[in-house]
């Protein structure tokens, strides 16, 4: 990662340079060739009294021609022509013939040459200009002035002028780069610092330290991840306490009907009890339990494996709750617990598993009778709505807080308060009517207030396309 980022940036830098040194480079040589072309242009108006000075006596001086040759700027060309069409001299500065034929100076490699701006003399464009050399209204001759159109630089201040600005900017470009690559290191490995911690805390977790958190970092992308990072660890813990608390559950569970029927057998043995139907009936409804709470945790496992096979077969679900209300109600009456239960019609079909929405309901109901303190009242009521069923069961119960209901509904949850009152239970109840809801294509809800009761409310398709 620091790696990758260093090398990122370190490419960002060089290409950023590199194309800011080509661009001062060429906007530098394109301005300073126009600075020479206007250069060039202001000395060629001193040439015709120049040239005109070059003619003495009826003649023209070679001296004072040799003179204003020197004064020419360089890549200048000028052609003198008598009025009668013949040349009289072509003047070009000294350097220009020296040029012609090799690069400037003929040092070699200079730094302007690498540039490209030292190369044999060729212009891309000439301009041309005729002046009459005139003397006292009379013309002496006509000059043909030829000159670059973008003036190359060949005198050597300019070459100097120019390869210092060159250096400069190379300087320049070293400097930027060498701080480039510290600066470059530094921040890569400032933005690679969180997610090393990130991956400490990773690992620390996978060891199985589950109470490892991240500090909050930035507030960006990886402060995200830093908190979904604390989330699904707050997660994990939370699993890991509920799987430990269903074993305590479970082995609680199992132990209570199994030293019920080891104290009958006891009994039975010493001679303390008589093995009649009323006691051993007795020890077969502990055997039950054992039966209930095996059956439930394997279809709790096949559910949540996505297995659980539904035989789709048209179901009554009033008839259904009728027997789910007939089996409970000996236990309600214990506990004295009062039942409203009057369904409006007596028929609603719904295409289901008769086996596990009966487990759905019950196990509903079965939580009321639980849940409620004696002399309670559990209310069941059917109705349909549009193309669904529409359950709900509500009693005048315990109910459960707020910060508790986003949870009833995971495997192994029990709320504090239902652990205080040692009810038994082992936390997979709600888990499963979950499930087989979700296998029918339905959903189930709940709605409690702490200390006045709950209500579930289960929707089931009246028609179930596919499962
Ligand atoms: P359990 O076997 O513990 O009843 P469930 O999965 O059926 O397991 O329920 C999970 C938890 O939800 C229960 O332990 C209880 O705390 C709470 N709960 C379920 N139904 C009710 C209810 N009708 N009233 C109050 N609390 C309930």
């Amino acid at each position: 990662m620091v790696k990758k980022l260093f090398i990122s940036t370190l490419v960002i830098v060089l290409i950023t340079l590199g194309l800011s040194v080509f661009s001062v480079n060429l906007v530098f040589r394109q301005q300073f060739g126009n600075y020479l072309t206007q250069t060039t242009e202001a000395a060629l108006e001193q040439l015709p009294e120049q040239l005109a000075a070059a003619y003495m006596n009826g003649r023209w001086d070679d001296n004072v021609l040799a003179n204003v040759a020197n004064t020419l700027p360089t890549g200048t060309e000028v052609t003198l022509k008598g009025t009668d069409g013949s040349i009289i001299a072509t003047l070009t500065h000294p350097s220009d013939e020296m040029h012609s034929f090799g690069t400037f100076g003929g040092q070699g490699m200079t730094m302007g040459n690498m540039m490209g701006m030292n190369v044999p003399y060729t212009a891309q464009g000439w301009k041309t200009q005729s002046i009459e050399v005139k003397k006292v209204n009379e013309t002496l001759a006509v000059a043909t002035v030829r000159y670059p159109t973008t003036a190359r630089m060949l005198n050597p201040q300019d070459i100097s002028f120019s390869s210092s600005i060159f250096h400069s900017l190379l300087m320049a470009s070293g400097l930027a780069l060498v701080l480039g690559v510290i600066l470059s290191y530094f921040i890569s490995r400032h933005l690679a610092k969180p997610l090393r911690r990130l991956t400490q805390a990773a690992d620390r977790i996978g060891q199985g330290y589950l109470e490892e958190r991240v500090a909050a970092l930035s507030k960006d992308e990886l402060g995200e991840l830093a908190t979904a990072f604390n989330v699904m660890a707050d997660n994990l813990k939370r699993h890991e306490e509920l799987r430990k608390q269903f074993t305590a559950d479970i082995a609680h569970e199992l132990r209570t009907p199994l030293t019920s029927i080891r104290s009958f057998i006891e009994a039975f043995q010493d001679g303390v009890l008589p093995a009649n139907t009323e006691n051993l009936s007795a020890i077969n409804a502990e055997i039950d339990r054992l039966v209930f709470l095996a059956s439930d945790l394997k279809d709790l496992n096949i559910a949540e494996m996505g297995a659980l096979q539904v035989n789709p077969m048209p179901v009554n679900l009033v008839g259904l709750i009728d027997k789910v209300v007939h089996n409970v109600s000996p236990l309600l009456q214990q506990k004295n617990l009062s039942l409203s239960w009057e369904p409006e019609a007596r028929d609603i079909e719904v295409a289901g598993d008769e086996r596990l929405l009966t487990r759905l309901f019950y196990n509903l109901v079965h939580n009321a009778y639980k849940y409620t303190e004696p002399s309670g009242r559990i209310a069941i009521n059917i109705e349909t709505r549009g193309e669904e069923a529409f359950v709900t069961v509500a009693d005048t119960g315990i109910g459960i807080a707020p910060v508790e209901l986003p949870y009833v509904f995971e495997r192994f949850f029990r709320t504090d308060k239902s652990r205080a009152r040692e009810t038994g239970g082992s936390g997979i109840g709600l888990a499963l009517v979950q499930q087989i809801a979700r296998l029918h294509r339905g959903e189930v809800s709940v709605e409690s207030t702490l200390g006045q009761g709950t209500k579930f409310s289960v929707r089931v398709p009246l028609e179930v396309r596919k499962m």
